[in-house]
């Protein structure tokens, strides 16, 4: 009854979202904040009669506001049901292992292999640097490959590339192949790359409403681009289902990229609690590698990342870990609201000590 290509398919599994008792939810990357205000008042008199038609299959208000946010053609934006959809898309359109491995760091989003198992694309993971930052030789130095993809900031470690170091990147790899760079997390510090994309053909930049935006619910991502790769995610979105982006989705999206101020607000809070949090582990003997994500990435000699996992758990708190050789000792914590972090650190330090 099932088809041999479904036989071979590991899923990703995402971050536990359990019902059974009230958990500081450090998990799985959303904001703690809420959605831009204006969102509330415009489900509040929404006309539901409305969703009696489907969508625009184009998206086309929300592609214009994301366009002019980024001072971009609206021919140069894609949306997608999240940014995973899109970057399945992307995989699909983009890579192929006839050409080559795709490269990708050995610590990253662990959706990259599934979506590669999922198109037959060969992978191979690329060595990080001793304190995990993405180290462009040791890409560079692989041949052939058919692309190449790494979040920035990456993703669980939440290291940064600077943008000299990215420019650098695309000037030395081939121009027949695509890079991308998922800027799931680039609103929390980090610089956009979408001022690259003029000059160089072969970039794509994936973003999310999920993070930074605090709409994880409403699924919503988008990637940038020249016209060409656009054209060729719209191709593989049509043959595949073409109304991915709901009524309410495209509508919400619209108020939210509107509404830039209050989203800086909100983010700068994270930006704040998360550089208060690095310092206060660090000073309680945690090792915490430096972020520019919603997230740290941090150990405590001694104790195994899956016993802290666990004895947060135990004492209602939920952070990540992952079982994975060369990261198990850590565990990734979401930076939550800035009360949360606080009743965080009491437990941690009458938890853990040295
Ligand atoms: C969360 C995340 C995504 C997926 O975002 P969605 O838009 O919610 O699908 C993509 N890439 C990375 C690195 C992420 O952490």
């Amino acid at each position: 009854m099932l088809s041999e290509r479904l036989k071979k398919l590991t899923p990703y599994v995402p971050g536990e979202q359990p019902q059974d008792k009230k958990y500081i939810k450090l998990n799985t990357n959303e904001n703690p904040y809420p959605p831009s205000p204006r969102i509330k008042s415009f489900l509040s008199s929404f006309e539901y009669q409305k969703l009696r038609l489907y969508p625009d299959p184009q998206a086309l208000e929300l592609r214009k506001k994301i366009s002019t946010c980024y001072n971009l053609p609206v021919s140069s934006v894609f949306v997608g049901n999240g940014s995973d959809e899109v970057l399945s898309f992307a995989f699909f359109a983009f890579f192929d292992s006839l050409q080559g491995d795709l490269l990708f760091p050995e610590f990253t989003y662990s959706f990259y292999p599934v979506y590669c198992d999922f198109y037959s694309i060969s992978y191979k993971k690329i060595r990080l640097n001793k304190e995990f930052s993405i180290n462009i030789d040791n890409f560079l130095s692989q041949t052939p490959s058919c692309g190449i993809i790494f979040p920035n900031p990456n993703a669980p470690t939440g290291t940064y590339l600077e943008a000299d170091r990215i420019q650098e990147l695309l000037h030395e790899y081939q121009k027949d192949r695509v890079i991308i760079i998922d800027e799931a997390y680039i609103d929390f510090g980090g610089e956009t790359a979408a001022s690259l994309l003029s000059q160089h053909e072969n970039l794509l930049i994936t973003k999310t409403f999920s993070k930074s935006r605090s709409l994880a619910g409403i699924r919503l991502g988008y990637a940038l681009g020249q016209e060409h790769l656009i054209k060729a995610l719209f191709t593989t979105k049509d043959s595949f289902n073409s109304y991915p982006i709901d009524t309410l989705a495209q509508n919400i999206c619209s108020l939210a990229m509107e509404d830039a101020g209050y989203y800086r607000n909100i983010n700068a809070k994270i930006i704040g609690s998360r550089d208060f949090l690095s310092r206060s582990l660090t000073s309680l003997g945690w090792v915490v590698l430096p972020s520019k994500a919603n997230f740290l990435f941090a150990r405590f000699p001694g104790i195994p990342g899956k016993e802290l996992y666990l004895t947060l758990k135990d004492n209602g708190i939920l952070v990540r870990y992952f079982d994975i050789k060369g990261i198990k000792e850590f565990v990734r914590i979401t930076i939550g609201t800035e009360e949360e972090i606080k009743l965080f650190l009491i437990k941690v330090k009458e938890l853990f000590s040295s």
